[in-house]
C-alpha cells in the first residue's frame, strides 16, 4: 500500500488461518480520496463481481485523482461453489461484523477486511444482489443509525446513483454497514437476483460506480439515466409458517394501503399468513420460492419519502 506510482496493484488481504482475500489498488495520477469497491461478499451475486472484473481492465489510472481499491470477489470460494455462504463454515460473512480473531474463517475474514479496507476508505461501496431465491429492483442502502454526519454524506452520495430507490437502513452487522458504525461512510448497492446476471445490468451497476467516483472526485461522469426516490419505515416480511408461497406484487411495484401484497396456504388450501400493505408503499424485492419454511424471508417494501 506504499506505491505512489501511477499504476495498478495486486493487495493481498492476510486472513488468519485461511487463503488471503485478493484486491487491486488502483493508484491515479493525482492526490484524492479513496475508494473502496468490494464484490462478491456473497458468492452468488453476480452482477457486481462482473462489474468489477470489467472496470479493473477498463480503469486508466493515469485518468484518475485519487486511488480505488478494488476486492473482486470477497467470498471466492462462495463464488466457485455458487453460495452465497462460505463454504468452510457455512457462514453468511455480512451477519459477521464486527469480525473476530478467536472464531471461525469466516469471522476471521470480517476481521481481516476491517482490518486493511476501513483505515483507508474515504468511503465504501459494497456490490450486492438478490439472492438466488428473490427477484429485485435496483437499489441502494444508505444509513441512517450512524449519526447525522455520516447520514448526510451519503444520502447526497445516494442520490447521485442511477437505479430505482434508495433505501434508509439500520443494519449494523454486515461489511458496509459496520464501516459506517466505525466512521466510514459507506453504502450497499442490490443491483440483479435469482443466481443470474446479463450485460444490461452489469453495465448499469459499472455507471454506478462511475458515478461514486465522479462524486468523490476522483474521475469525472455526468450521465444519469434515472434518480432515484428515497423509501422509509421499510419492512421485512418473513413467514409464520411453512407452505406455498404467492406475492401478488412485482418488484418495483406501488400499492396502496390495505392491498395484499401475498399469501401463504398450507397443503390444504387454507390461508395461512396474508400481507397487507400497512401504507401506500412500493415493493422492493420479494422470494418467488413456491415453497418456503417458517422463518424464511419473503418480502421487503417501503414508503416512498415525501409521499403521503
Ligand atoms: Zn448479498
Amino acid at each position: 500500500m506504499q506505491q505512489r506510482e501511477v499504476g495498478k496493484y495486486p493487495y493481498l488481504i492476510q486472513v488468519e488461518g485461511g487463503d488471503p482475500i485478493e484486491a487491486v489498488l488502483i493508484v491515479g495520477k493525482a492526490e484524492g480520496k479513496t475508494l473502496v469497491v468490494t464484490a462478491g461478499v456473497h458468492g452468488d451475486e453476480y452482477v457486481g463481481i462482473q462489474a468489477v472484473r470489467e472496470l479493473l481492465e477498463e480503469l486508466q489510472p493515469e485518468k484518475l485523482n485519487g486511488r480505488v481499491i478494488f476486492v473482486p470477489v470477497v467470498n471466492r470460494e462462495g463464488f466457485y461453489n455458487g453460495t452465497y455462504l462460505v463454504p468452510e463454515d457455512g457462514e453468511n460473512l455480512n451477519r459477521c461484523f464486527p469480525g473476530s480473531q478467536e472464531k471461525s474463517l469466516t469471522w476471521r475474514m470480517a476481521y481481516a477486511l476491517e482490518q486493511s479496507l476501513y483505515s483507508k476508505a474515504d468511503f465504501l461501496l459494497d456490490l450486492h444482489g438478490g439472492g438466488l431465491h428473490e427477484t429485485m429492483t435496483p437499489l441502494v442502502f444508505f444509513p441512517v443509525g450512524a449519526g447525522k454526519e455520516i447520514e448526510e454524506l451519503t444520502r447526497k452520495a445516494a442520490q447521485k446513483l442511477s437505479l430505482s430507490y434508495m433505501v434508509q437502513s439500520y443494519a449494523k452487522d454486515g461489511l458496509y454497514s459496520w464501516a459506517t458504525q466505525r466512521g466510514v461512510p459507506a453504502v450497499l448497492i442490490e443491483r440483479g437476483g435469482g443466481g443470474t446476471w446479463s450485460p444490461e445490468e452489469t453495465e448499469a451497476c459499472k455507471e454506478n460506480i462511475y458515478q461514486m467516483m465522479d462524486f468523490l472526485g476522483i474521475l469525472p461522469y455526468d450521465r444519469r439515466r434515472q434518480f432515484p426516490a428515497e423509501i422509509q419505515d421499510a419492512h421485512y416480511e418473513t413467514a409464520l409458517s411453512k407452505g406455498y408461497w404467492y406475492c401478488v406484487k412485482t418488484a418495483g411495484a406501488a400499492f396502496r394501503e390495505g392491498e395484499l401484497l401475498g399469501r401463504i396456504e398450507g397443503e390444504d388450501g387454507c390461508v395461512r399468513q396474508e400481507i397487507r400493505a400497512p401504507y401506500d408503499g412500493v415493493l422492493l424485492y420479494h422470494t418467488h420460492s413456491l415453497g418456503v419454511k417458517e422463518g424464511a424471508a419473503l418480502m421487503a417494501y417501503g414508503r416512498v419519502r415525501g409521499r403521503k
